[in-house]
């Protein structure tokens, strides 16, 4: 209880019934709690409020759950929110685009409140996991990364990269299993003074693949989107 106490999720719902439920159930589970009713609101109170995870309804009045998560996604300081995704059955294939669009996971409605809560605390998790191993090494099966001695290694032999390609192996490596667009990974590793295209990651991804083979598969092109580095148990 004591570790999820410091975590706050924030929800947004503009069902009130199934806002406060999620609420309730989530403060029972010692988790601090904050909920908009709307898209707007939800990225008023995330700019605010600086939640550790959203719950975000699909169907939302004014600005949908798709479009919040793009712009979530767009913006570097919320790139990575970790975001659970409420869908109904009949919304498939926008769940689908929601995934595409980065949510981490999604929850379809009807739910239980405790299903919920578990999906809730397996991602903060995940979350945690990653973030673990820093701050001097990444390691990802054979692959690490050592930070402090800027090294790379790859089935324990050397692997040379330029700045860029580390850099961006490292925003990889600290973000597994999690959607990146472009613009975050240009932002992230080249800076918003940079005036590149984001054709550029893709040269550098695929460079990255080409020095480090066990990366081929690892690291997957979201559709028109940007790239993910699959979790190691993916
Ligand atoms: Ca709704």
């Amino acid at each position: 209880m004591a570790a999820a106490s410091s975590k706050k999720i924030l929800v947004v719902e503009d069902e009130r019934d199934i806002l406060q439920l999620v609420k309730l159930y989530l403060e029972k589970e010692g988790y601090r709690v904050d909920t908009a009713t709307t898209g707007t609101d939800g990225l008023k109170a995330i700019k605010s409020g600086h939640p550790d995870l959203l719950v975000l309804d699909l169907m939302l009045p004014e600005m949908d759950g798709l479009e919040v998560c793009k712009r979530l996604r767009a913006d570097l300081p919320t790139a990575t929110l970790p975001i659970i995704m409420l869908t109904a059955k009949a919304e498939e294939s926008d769940t689908v685009i929601g995934l595409e669009l980065g949510a981490d996971d999604y929850v379809t409605k009807p739910f239980s409140p405790k299903a919920l809560v578990a999906r809730v605390k397996a991602l903060l998790r995940r979350v945690e996991r990653s973030k673990e191993e820093a701050p001097t090494r990444s390691t990802y099966g054979t692959l690490v990364l050592d930070r402090s001695r800027h090294e790379v290694k790859a089935n324990g032999k050397d692997v040379t990269l330029t700045a860029k390609e580390f850099g961006l192996l490292e925003y990889l490596l600290q973000h597994p299993g999690r959607v990146l667009t472009r613009d975050v990974l240009l932002n992230a590793v080249w800076g918003y003074e940079y005036y590149g295209t984001t054709r550029t990651i893709d040269v550098h991804v695929r460079r990255l693949k080409q020095k480090i083979s066990l990366l081929t598969d690892a690291i997957v092109s979201i559709k028109s989107l940007g790239y993910k580095l699959k979790e190691r148990d993916e």
